[in-house]
């Protein structure tokens, strides 16, 4: 599958040039407002409504899928429906409770039948992710996903080569840890063991953090 760049017609380096930007810090109520009125890229057409992101707002922990797809679309809220059921599971499996983490995918608005996010998309859409980071002002985050973990990071290596390790995000060097989807390990049982192994490292880094 080619990189999201590439089929854009970019390459690598004109992605990667484009920095990552912070903007002004917002309050939760004009956020949500903002996220709630975008028509900033085309997917605002397709949309039931937003999806914004769920949770605790002061998270210790928080959790960065790519995009919603039909169920979160449909509810307004991320991870919902059975990959939803299995996230929600995998923060049990951390000792903590879905209340207790902060929600939120990269994508606010659903792409038309569940496809890949767009450069572009990412691009426009980001900014509301940095302000949730930045009100939330997590110590871990922890992405979902390749699709996720590459737009974080801006690279096309494998998910595999991703993870058990710490990375940093953003301006803040916010630490970063990548998994699998839940949607994937649906499909992909047998790699439950290594997201386990994933989240026993989240586990640890926040221990040492407290
Ligand atoms: Fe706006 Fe993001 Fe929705 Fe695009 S995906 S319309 S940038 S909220």
């Amino acid at each position: 599958m080619q990189p999201h760049y590439e089929a854009l017609g970019l390459q690598a380096w004109e992605w990667r040039k484009k920095p990552v930007e912070t903007p002004a810090v917002s309050d939760w109520e004009s956020l949500q407002q903002a996220v709630s009125q975008c028509t900033a890229c085309g997917l605002h057409q397709g949309r039931t409504q937003t999806v914004f992101g769920v949770g605790n707002p002061q998270a210790q922990l928080m959790i960065i899928g790519e995009a919603p797809g039909f169920h979160e679309d449909q509810q307004g809220e991320p991870f919902v429906g059975r990959a939803g059921q299995l996230l929600t599971a995998m923060i049990k499996t951390m000792g903590m409770t879905r209340e207790e983490v902060y929600i939120a995918n990269i994508l606010k608005c659903r792409p038309p039948n569940n496809r890949d996010p767009q450069a572009d998309e990412v691009q426009t859409c980001t900014p509301f992710l940095h302000q949730q980071i930045a009100l939330v002002k997590p110590q871990l985050l922890l992405a979902v996903g390749r699709i996720a973990a590459h737009y974080l990071l801006k690279t096309k290596a494998s998910l595999e080569s991703l993870r058990n390790k710490m990375h940093a995000y953003g301006d803040h060097n916010t630490p970063l840890i990548i998994t699998y989807h839940p949607a994937y390990l649906l499909r992909n049982p047998a790699d439950k063991k290594k997201a386990f192994l994933d989240l026993q490292f989240v586990m640890r880094t926040l221990r040492q953090s407290r």
